[in-house]
């Protein structure tokens, strides 16, 4: 189909990119897209405020494409000042009026209907994420918005389970006066969440979940390349009798939208996911902007470790896993892989078999277990990776190059690295790139995992699990997960240490990071 430009982009456009795709369907066994789906490519797309759709004709678009094809789907109106400025206020006023003195009860009972209607537009929300993100269906059905509506049921039933502490205190009594003390967990107001273009729904739902559980209020910024998903979601809230203002999403480019969101005086804490460099810049502005709390779950370069005593096979069972879900897009994923110098040459001969077995498609291909790189950017810079790796001499064991399909595809890539210095064992690449070093002895292996200036994870890999749990407080990452890679869970928290980030989602460990504490003391 022919690029057209997004000025000619109209509904009548729309169901010329319909017929092409339903041609491509034939071919590809491709999904059809629901009416529902169609009906809101079709929509004028910009931002969600105070309970309603807007866009802005007079701003700006940004067109949003398909990677699995590079086409132009539809675009979206970016936010101005202005509508930043309506989004705060209507956040603010939604916090100081209703979601506030909104009961923890009901406030539990409205984050589970919003979980129960993603359940039943399940199949609308993942196709739309699908079609720009370009993750393959089977992931945006079951990972993205599954574990969506697992997390919001989590955090739903938190609501009711917010709360201080009692303290005996110990001040002396000077005439017979007598102390008590307790502490309230507080909602802290305007929640800026900015979030990253790989989970558009479930890093907002981390966000807007934990803050709403808590009695905040939300605006969340989606990533530039994935700005529909959380518009349908928010649409969705509504009917699920979440008050307007109580969830906003404004859309747009980040370095502006982003710092205006951060510096508005009645946003109270900032949470954002994404890369290293701009999150370090987000929580040097949180700072100038008044000390607002901010977390900050950042990038890695992710080390997994396979111990002597692992098979071989189940070796490369577990790089599958850890390296290349959703195309390596995952923060969580592994990178760099060390395996002992005695299994090296097996794990390598067998590791290409797997790969090439992998069946490269259209994200809304059923039959397709690798797609697309999510937008022109990121598959340019994975290109790039591969440039820098073969002039530093990596030996690519597979891969290596972009796949012979029509979007932003590559292949799933594995390079043998000379030395631990290696640009491919020490920047994330955030993509299907994984990296392999021998190691001599366990010691060296632990050396290597925690060489890095990032630690969000990590995985150690053995049979023998009192080696594991030996291994496992060594290791510098937030969360290390033993014979298995990239499971996350609601009760775990989440989050790095080292330059992978400040603070912890999901757990318990959200409650401090979204309420204030208030002490109380009484004399009496
Ligand atoms: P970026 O850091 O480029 O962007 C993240 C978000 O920040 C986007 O919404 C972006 O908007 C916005 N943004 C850009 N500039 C600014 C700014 N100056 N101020 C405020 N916001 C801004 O990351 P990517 O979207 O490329 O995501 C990939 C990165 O995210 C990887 O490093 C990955 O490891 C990390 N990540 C970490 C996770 C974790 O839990 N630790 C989970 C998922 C990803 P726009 O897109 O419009 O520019």
């Amino acid at each position: 189909m022919d690029h057209f430009a997004i000025s000619t982009i109209h509904p009548g456009n729309w169901q010329r990119l319909l017929r092409f795709q339903t041609g491509v369907s034939k071919k590809m066994a491709n999904i059809s897209l629901l009416p529902a789906v169609q009906a809101f490519m079709a929509r004028r797309h910009g931002q969600f405020i105070d309970g309603n759709a807007t866009a802005d004709s007079a701003t700006a678009t940004i067109e949003v494409v398909n990677p699995s094809s590079k086409e132009v789907i539809t675009a979206v109106h970016q936010a101005s000042d202005a509508d930043v400025e309506q989004a705060v206020k209507s956040a603010h006023d939604a916090f100081k009026g209703t979601w506030h003195a909104t009961s923890p009860a009901r406030r539990g009972e409205l984050l589970n209907r919003l979980a129960d209607l993603m359940q039943e537009n399940r199949e609308e929300l993942a196709q739309i994420e699908s079609l720009c993100s370009g993750k393959l269906i089977g992931l945006s059905r079951a990972f993205e918005i599954d574990y969506s509506i697992a997390f919001l049921r989590y955090y739903a039933g938190w609501a009711t389970k917010i709360q201080g502490r009692t303290m005996s205190l110990s001040l002396p009594s000077a005439q017979g006066e007598q102390y008590t003390g307790f502490t309230l967990r507080q909602p802290l107001g305007v929640v800026a969440g900015i979030v990253p273009w790989n989970f558009s729904v479930m890093i907002a739902v981390w966000k807007f979940g934990s803050a709403l559980a808590c009695g905040c209020t939300a605006v969340i910024k989606p990533s530039e390349f994935t700005p529909l998903t959380m518009l349908r979601v928010a649409e969705l809230a509504i009917e699920a009798g979440i008050p307007a203002g109580v969830l906003n999403v404004v859309n747009g480019n980040g370095r502006t939208v982003g710092p205006a969101l951060i510096a508005h005086p009645m946003v109270s804490k900032v949470t954002f996911t994404g890369s290293v460099p701009t999150g370090t810049g987000v929580g040097v502005a949180a700072m100038q902007a008044g000390l607002k709390h901010v977390t900050l779950e950042l990038g890695g370069k992710n080390p997994a470790g396979f111990l002597r005593d692992f098979p071989v096979d189940k070796t490369v069972d577990g790089i599958i896993e850890a390296a290349y879900l959703h195309q390596g897009e995952v923060c969580a994923s592994a990178e760099r892989f060390y395996i002992h110098r005695s299994r090296i040459d097996d794990v390598m001969e067998a590791l290409p078999k797997k790969l090439s077995a992998m069946r490269i498609g259209n994200a809304l291909d059923e039959s397709a277990n690798f797609g697309p790189l999510a937008n022109r950017t990121h598959f340019e810079k994975i290109l790039s990776v591969f440039s820098k790796a073969k002039q530093e001499g990596g030996d690519f064991i597979y891969g290596g190059t972009a796949a012979d399909e029509a979007g932003f595809f590559v292949k799933p890539t594995a390079v043998l690295a000379h030395s631990q210095a290696d640009t491919i064992m020490t920047e994330e690449t955030f993509g299907p790139v994984a990296s392999f070093l021998a190691y001599d002895d366990h010691e060296e292996m632990l050396q290597y995992m925690n060489d890095s200036r990032f630690g969000l994870t990590a995985s150690v890999w053995t049979n023998d699990l009192s080696h594991a749990l030996r291994l496992v407080p060594q290791v510098e990452a937030g969360t290390v997960w033993v014979n298995m890679h990239n499971y996350i869970d609601p009760a775990m928290p989440f989050g790095g240490v080292k330059s992978s980030g400040i603070g912890r989602e999901f757990g318990e460990a959200f409650i401090e990071h979204f309420t204030e504490l208030k002490s109380v003391i009484i004399r009496y």
